[in-house]
């Protein structure tokens, strides 16, 4: 055989293990749609990149690509397309989640700990369910659980999202996690990046009691390496942070100490109080610095909000979703977690990430599945896309943040985040109108990830009873 034909060989032998993913017999259980080309028909198509709903619209996908998206009547579907009449729904593009996590919150009876359990089971399943097709899980507990979850997702064994896996927790001296390693400084934070990199972390993460020596250290050599850092951080203030070239900050402004009074250097605060108000000029200042830094921003709501008391109503579905002896824990506690102090700080937190995504600076979101035990993978990454509204946005915008921003955040917008010719078919369909209410986005249908079509309700029944056991 001559060389080139050899190659071309070896090519389509390549193209096809790209394109083609075997899935175990537990995944296609949940797969109503696995055909090579599918055309939705007249949807009402979430254009986040125009920040409109287009009515009546047409979307071929062949191969787990998207091939031609028009107008329904200026489109014809090909004969041996599968087509899904979607008249009434809309077609959105898969959510990617910035802040996400495998792990669970449990909170012994006298708090001396806060534990952080993996789920591996019920939680790529609900992030699934819910939308999300792509996550970022910024910070790990159980790294290799995390990396080894994303093969098996990757290989079709078990459901779930895309994953970026962020590395372990990049902390300090003084955490507050037993699950966390303190780095001792910058010599050794720049190994700890080279050796998570090696392991196959696509990302890093900044917490609380890291100093700027080793966070400089890590920033620097993630960055030799094409990789990103974000932060949760305390002891290193955000401006400080932008100022070394950190990429993103998590939970929106609430855990900036830039004007914590007295704020010693490389020391986190006992107490941080509220940033302050969206109109003070100090608050619009550092806007404009992470703005003209290009660090993106990460919205929390959903865990912070669950965390006040301003709306103390929960899904039912969460509570189902909870094993047994989880939710009592979680009923045991829940209403100390929750706290009124927090609630004005909520309402200007809305208020000054909405002035961040004004003034032009990339907002992301993200779920955090932490905090009271309300914010579970799924339901609680949905409710921190609806309260996207509370804050301001319009539905449309915050499914853009949810999507296209979030593509942006991860340097994948070339390939997911909207709706277009060339991307990959990563789509949510919904029952209603998406720009009459946010609210629709519970009445998911079909998840497609790579052009195949999950069944969203039959995966949130699976996990039922299940959410803090496995
Ligand atoms: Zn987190």
């Amino acid at each position: 055989m001559k060389k080139w034909l050899l190659a071309g060989f070896y090519l389509i032998i390549g193209l096809q293990a790209i394109s083609q993913t075997t899935y175990s017999s537990a995944v296609k259980n949940f797969i109503d749609y696995d055909s090579s080309a599918i055309a939705f028909t007249h949807c009402k198509l979430a254009d986040v990149k125009q920040l409109k709903v287009l009515e009546d619209q047409t979307v071929i996908v062949r191969n787990g690509l998207i091939t031609a998206v028009d107008d329904s009547k200026k489109l014809s579907v090909p004969p041996g397309v599968t087509t899904i009449d979607l008249t009434g729904k809309s077609l959105l593009p898969g959510f990617v989640l910035v802040h996400e996590h495998m792990y669970y919150a449990a909170y012994p009876s006298d708090f001396s700990y806060l534990n952080l359990k993996q789920l591996p089971v019920t939680f790529p399943k609900l992030y699934l369910a819910c939308g999300a097709t792509m996550i970022r899980t910024a910070g790990s507990i159980e790294p290799y659980s995390d990396l080894n979850l994303k093969r098996d997702i990757d290989q079709g064994k078990i459901l779930g999202p895309a994953m970026d896996v962020t590395a372990p927790y990049m902390e300090g001296k003084g955490s507050i996690f037993p699950q966390m390693h303190e780095l001792s400084g910058p010599a050794e934070a720049k190994a700890f990046v080279d050796f998570w990199a090696s392991q196959g972390c696509t990302s890093f993460k900044g917490y609380m009691f890291i100093d700027k020596p080793s966070l400089k250290a890590a920033i620097d050599e993630a960055h030799a390496k094409g990789l990103k850092v974000t932060g949760h951080l305390c002891a290193v203030t955000y401006r400080e942070a932008a100022e070394m070239g950190i990429d993103q900050l998590e939970h929106g402004f609430s855990v900036s100490t830039d004007f914590v009074p007295h704020k010693k250097e490389n020391a986190c605060p006992l107490y941080v109080p509220p940033i302050g108000s969206a109109d003070s000029p100090y608050v619009k200042d550092l806007i404009r610095f992470l703005i003209d830094k290009r660090v993106t921003v990460t919205s929390t709501l959903a865990v912070l909000y669950n965390m006040t008391t301003l709306d103390t109503t929960i899904r039912p579905e969460v509570l189902e979703a909870m094993a047994p002896d989880t939710r009592d824990m979680f009923l045991t506690h829940y209403n100390k977690m929750r706290n009124p102090f927090g609630n004005k700080a909520m309402l200007e937190e809305m208020k000054i990430e909405k002035q961040f995504s004004d003034a032009g600076g990339l907002l992301a979101v993200g779920t955090d599945p932490t905090g009271s035990g309300a914010t579970l993978a799924g339901y609680g990454s949905q409710q921190s896309i609806e309260l996207l509204t509370n804050a301001g946005f319009s539905p449309i915008e915050a499914i853009r943040i949810a999507t296209y921003n979030g593509a942006k955040a991860l340097g994948l917008d070339n390939k997911i985040g909207s709706i277009e010719v060339g991307k990959a078919a990563d789509l949510v369909v919904i029952d209603g109108d998406i720009s009459q209410d946010i609210k629709n986005i519970r009445k998911i249908i079909w998840v497609f990830k790579d052009g195949v079509g999950f069944n969203a309700q039959r995966i949130f029944s699976s996990v039922k009873g299940q959410v803090g056991k496995y």
